[in-house]
């Protein structure tokens, strides 16, 4: 985990004539317990109004202001550090909000949750969604929690069943607990159903007790996400989502499907219809891709050629306007587990996106191109749409005054560059609240 001290400060961070440690406001510097105070200075994209901006303060953990470097740097207490990214860019902090980087750690190796979350911001992250909850992890999130242990944003997702082979179901464990915020950094709001394996070839529930299992969740308050991958499962789910909320919605908890693999076009429309969210893999998909062959073998043989056009429907979800958030689902997507620094990073999930490469799919495949997005759109799906799939957009995704102070700094813009430049891109700094919780150029945000 890297650390920060002792930030240099820039002369022009000090008001003249000030010698008290105050803001312009006069108000006192911020002494709120989680959350630093820092400027940066640089090219900030904020994912809001205006979209790009010269300056952005933090102050006491959220946004402050964002805007022309003077009117920013003005508003700044004196004392607070000020860095200057130079060519670097700064995003909102970006959100991993399909993933497994603590509870299936020692996949990669990595003995501690510390080592997980450290290999999480190093690449960028500064939010990881924990998409298979059982109580023993609960525990495990909850000390560390209470430990002040953790350094980025950690949101969990209940299990409500267990994953192939045996599926077994856990009831309705969360049901003694309020949805919320565990402490600063941990949110424990939303419960996950596995409704079929990876493969979409097993089903683990029953349609009725599906649709009573989520409608449970969602009358206590609980979002609810289902991985779900063949169209049969699809079928299911929406079948219990309309049940819960009805089939023009709308979803106020924000529930939604992990992968969508295999969507028909008659099932898109009902996803739109309930504005559910869609959770999906814009670089790990490549190994979906892949198998492809599996994918639509599933269907028996002899199905129609054209339910190709089924699988992994990026643009398509994104052209119908449902919600779409790219995620890593680390270290699952990946066909040899083994943490490479291609693996797990926002980068590549924006990348992949455009170009329809990964680790497991070095060459585009034809079949693909009708479905890359843009480097826009990429950049939503880690930002805003992440923020809204973990159903918490009104506190991250965007920079903007009275938000959270989580920022990315890549040493690139990936609005202006080809997919092979965004993955070259590396990460500069990762801040979370306000604190620069990783630095990997201590010429900008480290201490000399
Ligand atoms: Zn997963």
């Amino acid at each position: 985990m890297a650390m920060l001290v002792g930030l240099a400060l820039l002369a022009g961070c000090t008001v003249p004539g000030r010698s008290t440690p105050t803001c312009p406001s006069g108000d006192p510097a911020a002494t709120t317990a989680d959350g630093g105070s820092l400027v940066i200075i640089g090219r900030i994209v904020t994912m809001d109004e205006p979209p790009v901006a010269e300056a952005l303060l933090i102050d006491g953990g959220t946004v402050a202001a964002v805007g022309p470097r003077d009117e920013v740097v003005a508003l700044a207490c004196d004392g607070v550090p000020v860095i200057n990214i130079g060519d670097g860019v700064a995003y909102p902090g970006f959100i991993d909000s399909h993933a497994h980087w603590i509870g299936d750690r020692q996949y990669y190796g990595l003995d501690t949750p510390a080592e997980a979350m450290d290999a999480a911001l190093s690449r960028g992250w500064t939010s990881i969604s924990e998409q298979w909850v059982d109580e023993e992890r609960l525990d495990e999130l909850t000390a560390l929690a209470a430990d002040d242990a953790l350094p980025l944003r950690v949101d969990a997702y209940l299990a409500l069943n267990a994953p192939a082979p045996s599926g077994e179901h856990f009831g309705d464990w969360y049901a003694d607990r309020e949805p919320g915020l565990v402490g600063d950094r941990l949110r424990v709001q939303g419960v996950k159903v596995t409704l079929d394996n990876g493969w979409g070839t097993l089903s683990h529930w029953a349609p009725a007790e599906l649709t009573e299992t989520i409608g449970r969740a969602n009358e206590a308050g609980w979002q609810v996400s289902v991985h779900t991958v063949s169209t049969e499962a699809h079928e299911m789910v929406l079948d219990a989502f309309e049940s819960a909320i009805g089939a023009a919605g709308p979803n106020p908890l924000h529930h939604r499907i992990e992968h969508a693999i295999q969507v028909t076009d008659e099932q898109l429309a009902r996803m739109v219809a309930m504005d559910l969210a869609a959770v999906i893999h814009l670089d790990g998909a490549a190994s979906d891709w892949v198998l492809e062959a599996d994918y639509l073998g599933n269907l028996g043989p002899g199905n129609p050629g054209e339910e190709i056009g089924w699988l992994a429907r990026w643009r398509d979800f994104v052209n119908a306007g449902l919600h779409v958030a790219a995620a890593t689902d680390t270290p699952w997507v990946y066909p040899e587990f083994e943490l490479t620094d291609a693996v797990g990073r926002p980068t590549h999930q924006i990348a992949g996106g455009m170009d329809g490469r990964g680790l497991a799919n070095p060459e585009t495949p034809e079949w693909v191109l009708a479905q890359l997005v843009t480097a826009e759109q990429g950049l939503r799906a880690v930002t805003i749409d992440a923020a809204h799939a973990l159903g918490d957009d009104s506190r991250r995704g965007r920079l903007r005054p009275g938000l959270l102070g989580d920022v990315t700094i890549l040493s690139g813009d990936v609005t202006d560059a080809t997919p092979d430049e965004i993955r070259a891109m590396t990460v500069i700094g990762t801040i979370v609240g306000g604190r620069i919780v990783h630095c990997s150029d201590p010429g900008v945000c480290g201490d000399d």
